[in-house]
């Protein structure tokens, strides 16, 4: 299972990553995106949505692994 973080002050509350992955983003009450299920898509889409988003506050880690912002070597 993947380790998924949405940064709610980075947000801006665009919709894209719910847009992309609806079954593992939502937006909450004030309007940012909160993970609701992080088995609710392919690995491939949530990475996917992360990248999808603006503002990059989506973080997907594998394990030891982070898939999505890239890590700079
Ligand atoms: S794509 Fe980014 S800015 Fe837009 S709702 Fe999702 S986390 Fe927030």
């Amino acid at each position: 299972m993947l380790s998924i973080t949405v940064n709610k002050t980075r947000c801006i509350g665009s919709g894209d990553c719910v847009e992309t992955a609806p079954g593992v983003f939502q937006l909450d009450d004030e309007g940012k995106s909160q993970v609701v299920n992080p088995t609710g898509a392919a690995d491939s889409s949530i990475v996917a949505a992360a990248r999808s988003c603006p503002v990059k506050a989506i973080t997907v880690v594998d394990g030891d692994t982070q898939l999505y912002p890239i890590p700079k070597k």
